[in-house]
């Protein structure tokens, strides 16, 4: 898939992005819950953990985390400037490729909590749907070490994130071509076409 001709970019509404989060959770069939309930708290603390991730607090401020096909988000879904909504919208797509990842193979989730390599590259894979929608909506390339930055929180090694980088670098440059490889920014971006063209007033 290409990124469509005669773009509009679309002007996000707290109404739209709840409507674009709840497609997506319905389409890729995960729950998506606010991390603010103590049960959720004590699960994301238990995977942290695993994980080896120190610094727990700063971690469940800025950063969404998916176990299984619950996916904890640490925002309010449309609320927030412009900016903070397209982050919204990247950052679901990005959990749903981990949602899509568990089911590939459900030892996985384990996988992911246990094993630093696959971690940072199931992170590689999840984050091309970061350049992706990032260059979907500003039509520019998100700096990859932006989010070489990111995965300095994912308590992995030098030589993880190295490769991580790599993966990265090829897919910010097939992004950059103007394709579309991952299955969650096809629908992702199908979506928002579909309802400009038929709603522009939303
Ligand atoms: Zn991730």
């Amino acid at each position: 898939m290409k990124y469509p001709n005669n773009y509009t970019r679309p002007y996000l509404t707290e109404k739209n992005v709840k409507a674009f989060h709840k497609y997506m959770a319905a389409k890729f069939k995960a729950e998506i819950v606010n991390k603010d309930d103590k049960v959720s708290m004590e699960i994301i603390d238990w995977a942290l953990g695993l994980m080896g991730v120190m610094d727990k607090g700063e971690f469940l401020k800025r950063y969404a985390i998916t176990i299984g096909d619950r996916i904890y988000i640490p925002y309010e879904i449309g609320k927030g400037t412009m900016a903070q909504k397209v982050g919204q919208i990247i950052l679901i797509c990005h959990e749903m490729t981990h949602v899509i990842q568990g089911e590939l193979d459900h030892a996985m989730k384990l996988k992911y909590l246990m094993s630093k390599s696959r971690r940072a590259h199931m992170e590689s894979e999840a984050m091309h749907c970061n350049l992706e929608m990032y260059y979907w909506y500003y039509q520019k390339n998100l700096p990859v070490s932006a989010l070489v930055k990111a995965l300095e929180a994912y308590s992995l090694r030098d030589e993880d994130i190295a490769v991580a980088q790599t993966h990265l670098k090829v897919y910010s440059m097939i992004t950059s071509r103007g394709v579309v490889a991952s299955p969650v920014s096809k629908a992702a971006i199908a979506w928002w076409g579909n309802r400009y063209r038929n709603d522009s007033t939303n």
